[in-house]
């Protein structure tokens, strides 16, 4: 069967529309592990050249380390490469689950289930867990993965404005009556790189009676004093009633993702999580390796120290260069840029300097809301942040951006 041309016609006026608008994504390919410095081919079939990386969430460094690689070639020879299964037909070993327990003594949590994605975790948690007379209240800057698995429940959703716990008061308020409420938040937001108040958020659910969700994917194994995450951080590890978060970051960051949570909830996502039921079981290698990450993370005081050191270097020299940055304590530093074909323009005369900077802009942010989102690795060594500082301001002086405050760089080069 020929595709329809009136359909192609369709889909590639879209394409020109993203093109004209700054708002193309173009892929970068890497020949080498991943690390804080990569060797890169881009645009496809240009010469390859080797780049600082400033935007993996590589945070501990452990994405090509070497205990982790050594636990990965165990792995294929114990337990195999595929298990052509879902769980809970014949694609559970040993391993899955000895993960779960392992995460749950890390995570603080009753009993953990696993998932091939932490995407596919929240498809699953909100269909499964309630129905049309239940209410979802989340704050408004919530992951994508999480904005789509709400839209599979049936539940009603509303939002509150971003970190406004005044504002998630007054939704409790008015959905008082609801058998089952809950609040539903990121733990560090992906994209300013700020936590959600959790200490707030955990009084406010005790004293309305609800339940308290948290994707904590951009904290899992280096926020809190011992890596446990956000809820560690702010004191409330036992407070929070469903935790998702990723392997595919800071824990090796191969893929995978789990739901831990109250022993209840774990129960009813392996009889109802649909992406649980009816997609393959987590890769053994990816199972078995995670569990040897734990160990690891539990034992990473140096990296972790060492991502806080570069976190505060980074953002300190960013400041005092003249950029306009999300503040916070996270290892997410956002370059604020407000347009997109701004943004596009900088990563690509980063690149041309040798750093590896990509623009974020709609849809993956607002409108209007475009930036450089610079992310920080405990593998970065002071002379990786040092090159990359000073092609920073290069650019920032290519650009004449340097000093100017958002107003000023908005009304200069306008929003997108
Ligand atoms: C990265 C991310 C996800 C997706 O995790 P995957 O395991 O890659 O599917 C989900 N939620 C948040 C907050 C994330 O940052």
């Amino acid at each position: 069967m020929a595709f329809p041309p009136q359909i192609r016609d369709i889909y590639q006026q879209t394409l020109n529309a993203i093109t004209e608008s700054g708002l193309y994504k173009q892929e970068r390919i890497i020949t080498v592990p991943q690390g804080a410095e990569i060797t890169v081919e881009f645009p496809a079939g240009a010469p390859q050249r080797s780049v600082i990386n400033m935007c993996s969430n590589n945070y501990l460094g452990l994405s090509s380390h070497p205990d982790v690689l050594r636990s990965a070639h165990e792995a294929l020879n114990a337990r195999g490469y595929g298990m052509s299964s879902v769980r809970f037909i014949c694609g559970t070993q040993d391993i899955h689950r000895q993960l779960e327990h392992a995460l749950s003594e890390f995570l603080g949590s009753e009993d953990t289930i696993l998932f091939s994605s932490c995407f596919d975790a929240n498809a699953a948690v909100f269909e499964a867990l309630l129905d049309d007379k239940d209410i979802m209240i989340s704050d408004r800057l919530v992951h994508a993965s999480i904005v789509d698995g709400m839209r599979l429940s049936k539940a009603q959703h509303d939002t509150y404005k971003h970190g406004d716990t005044d504002h998630l008061r007054k939704k409790l308020e008015m959905y008082r009556d609801r058998p089952r409420k809950m609040i539903i938040t990121d733990g560090v937001f992906s994209m300013d790189g700020d936590l959600a108040p959790l200490r707030e958020i955990v009084a406010l659910a005790e004293e309305f009676g609800a339940m308290v969700f948290v994707d904590d994917s951009h904290a899992t194994g280096f926020i809190g004093p011992n890596g446990r995450g956000v809820h560690e951080h702010f004191g409330v590890v036992d407070k929070i009633d469903v935790l998702t978060t990723t392997f595919g970051k800071a824990l090796g960051g191969a893929s995978g993702g789990c739901v831990a949570g109250r022993k209840e909830i774990v129960e009813m996502l392996r009889q109802r999580g649909r992406p649980y039921l009816f997609s393959n079981t987590l890769a053994p290698v990816i199972t078995y390796t995670t569990l040897q990450v734990l160990k690891l993370v539990r034992d990473a005081t140096e990296q972790r120290e060492r991502l806080i050191a570069n976190t505060a270097y980074w953002r300190k020299g960013l400041t005092d260069a003249g950029f306009v940055i999300k503040e916070g304590i996270t290892p997410i530093v956002p370059v604020m840029l407000y347009n997109a074909k701004l943004a596009q323009s900088v990563s690509a005369d980063l690149y041309a300097e040798g750093v590896y900077a990509v623009g974020f802009f709609f849809p993956v942010v607002a409108q209007g809301q475009a930036r450089i989102r610079t992310q920080l690795s405990a593998a970065h060594e002071r002379s990786h942040l040092d090159r990359a500082l000073d092609a920073f301001i290069r650019v920032g002086r290519k650009h004449d951006i340097l000093g100017l405050s958002s107003e000023e760089i908005i009304s200069r080069f306008g929003l997108s």
